[in-house]
């Protein structure tokens, strides 16, 4: 099974807590959390995945906040040296996602707009 990430929930996973937009998608993010624990290989995208499949902002495959969340994906696919489409183990990107973005501090300057960016401080 190859998971459908987009890239900017290479971050989001980091800081999940249990929060998010619905009941069916903090349930779907705990069992993909469950999942990606296993190293599966995903594609990444920057457009609707496994996660937005279960989120009410997923307006017929489209979210809600296209603009935005496309320019959160297209960052942090640049600062981790990586292109839509490209498949990778989960723990090689989340470990890319940690030296080129969380470590060093980037986070806020992708998504700092984001509603739920207090809950995503280091
Ligand atoms: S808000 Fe948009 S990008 Fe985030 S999970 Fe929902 S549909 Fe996907």
């Amino acid at each position: 099974m190859v998971y459908r990430i987009r890239a900017h929930h290479g971050m989001c996973f980091s800081f999940f807590q249990g929060k998010g937009y619905s009941g069916e998608f903090t349930d779907n993010m705990w069992a993909m959390k469950e999942k990606l624990n296993e190293n599966p290989e995903v594609v990444l995208l920057q457009e609707t995945d496994d996660v937005c499949a279960h989120c009410p902002n997923n307006k017929e495959g489209r979210c809600a906040s296209l603009e935005q969340v496309a320019d959160y994906d297209r960052q942090v696919l640049t600062l981790c040296g990586l292109s839509a489409g490209v498949r990778i183990k989960w723990h090689d990107f989340e470990n890319l996602v940690w030296k080129n973005i969380l470590e060093p501090g980037r986070r806020e300057e992708i998504c700092g707009g984001c509603e739920w960016n207090e809950l995503c401080r280091l």
